[in-house]
């Protein structure tokens, strides 16, 4: 199915999951696959565009993001912390806890970072301000806490060079940069490079193309932004659904840009206005993606 926004770019419909809390779309290259995630609905999907073949895992915990792992199957930002999912056999297990004696938080969006090392935040159940942090998990399973003070961690990006880190707390209504260090994985000096007036939206997940400009969804927004390194915006991809969540490049050529997006959040009345409301949504809109890092341990 073919819809058209109000911009120039054309999207489609790829998989009506009708997603809780759809996000953090990630391009296996390798198994020319994409897998997605439902938050609060426990689960991961996996699609073969080729066939069109959905599959699906129940975690069995709220499940914030994953990220392939080099050593087969995944690594996963779960609610106690991250863990490792085997694809064949369906299962969790734990590797390092995360705030796991707070049953408040759960982790919610994250990335691997060139170097192999998986970053995921976390966020309270019911967004109280400031109650969640970004960690970062190393290839010895070692969980360093990055940030504090964070509402709703979302939006981990790095630029091409890696020199810096973007980050988004969607509260903010921006995109935060820092200086980083790949060596060792630390940040510093943080400020503000995209300020987004609250009427567009919220900033959500996002992902860096290979011209490293910036591509952030925005949740309550219907549209994803593509923005310039100093931070203009450059792009405006229009879609038929107001929650967008994430978005990462797949395909082969990684020309296609997956969107996710969630039914949370809308009335009844907004549920059935927006049929594709929690869908996985693609469109061709001119540029090409880098391949997603994987975790090394
Ligand atoms: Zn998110």
């Amino acid at each position: 199915m073919n819809l058209s926004g109000d911009g120039s770019v054309e999207v489609e419909v790829v998989v009506d999951s009708r997603d809780q809390v759809g996000e953090g779309p990630v391009w296996i290259g390798p198994e020319r696959r994409l897998v997605w995630v439902d938050i609060t609905r426990r689960l991961v999907h996996g699609l073969d565009p080729a066939t069109s073949h959905t599959e699906t895992v129940d975690v069995g915990q709220c499940v914030g993001a994953v990220a392939t792992r080099s050593s087969g199957g995944l690594v996963a930002a779960v609610e106690t912390g991250f863990g490792v999912i085997d694809v064949a056999t369906r299962s969790l297990e734990m590797v390092a806890e995360v705030e796991a004696d707070n049953p408040n938080n759960r982790m919610n969006d994250g990335k691997c970072d060139s170097s192999g090392r998986f970053w995921a935040g976390t966020m309270a159940f019911d967004e109280t301000p400031g109650a969640g942090a970004l960690y970062r998990l190393d290839a010895d399973h070692t969980v360093t806490k990055v940030l504090d003070d964070v509402t709703i961690s979302n939006g981990l990006a790095w630029s091409l060079d890696d020199r810096n880190m973007y980050f988004i707390d969607t509260p903010t209504n921006g995109v935060d940069i820092f200086d980083y260090d790949f060596e060792t994985g630390a940040v510093r000096n943080r400020r503000r490079l995209i300020e987004i007036p609250p009427e567009l939206g919220a900033p959500d997940g996002m992902t860096v193309d290979t011209e490293g400009y910036l591509w952030v969804a925005l949740w309550g927004g219907r549209a994803v932004h593509r923005y310039a390194p100093d931070g203009t915006l450059h792009t405006v991809v229009s879609l038929p659904a107001s929650q967008i969540t994430s978005c990462a490049f797949g395909g082969e050529d990684l020309t296609e840009l997956y969107i996710t997006s969630a039914t949370q959040g809308l009335s009844e009345r907004e549920l059935h206005q927006q049929p594709h409301a929690g869908a996985l949504f693609r469109c061709r809109p001119g540029a090409n993606g880098i391949p997603a890092y994987s975790f090394r341990d």
